[in-house]
């Protein structure tokens, strides 16, 4: 399996130049209860399907970015840092906002 991602800042690279860093999780609002912060911080959707997704330029820049990809095809829909990510074309417009906010230190 192998790919192409287009890091924001330096361009098309194979997909071994990066670390993935997941699926965008909606953090939680204000004071969760515990079973909140165990759904956050260990349960994935894991879908068949367009996600958006974290990835990390480990061998590049080193800069975190969001991706969204088919994981069925591993097509890339696009790339972008988290401040410049187009909220309206997510089909999961609520995660991108919590990903947003959490301003890229989910890992
Ligand atoms: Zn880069």
């Amino acid at each position: 399996m192998s790919f192409l991602l287009t890091c924001p800042n330096c361009g098309v690279r194979e997909v071994t130049d990066f670390g993935f860093g997941g699926e965008i999780s909606p953090r939680p609002k204000g004071q969760p209860s515990f079973r909140e912060l165990n759904t956050y911080n260990y349960f994935r959707v894991n879908k068949a399907g367009v996600q958006r997704e974290w990835w990390f330029h480990r061998s590049g820049c080193r800069a975190w970015f969001i991706a969204e990809r088919n994981t069925v095809t591993n097509e890339v829909l696009f790339t972008a840092l988290a401040s410049e990510v187009p909220d309206q074309a997510d089909p999961n417009s609520q995660a991108t906002v919590a990903a947003g906010e959490a301003g890229g230190d989910l890992l």
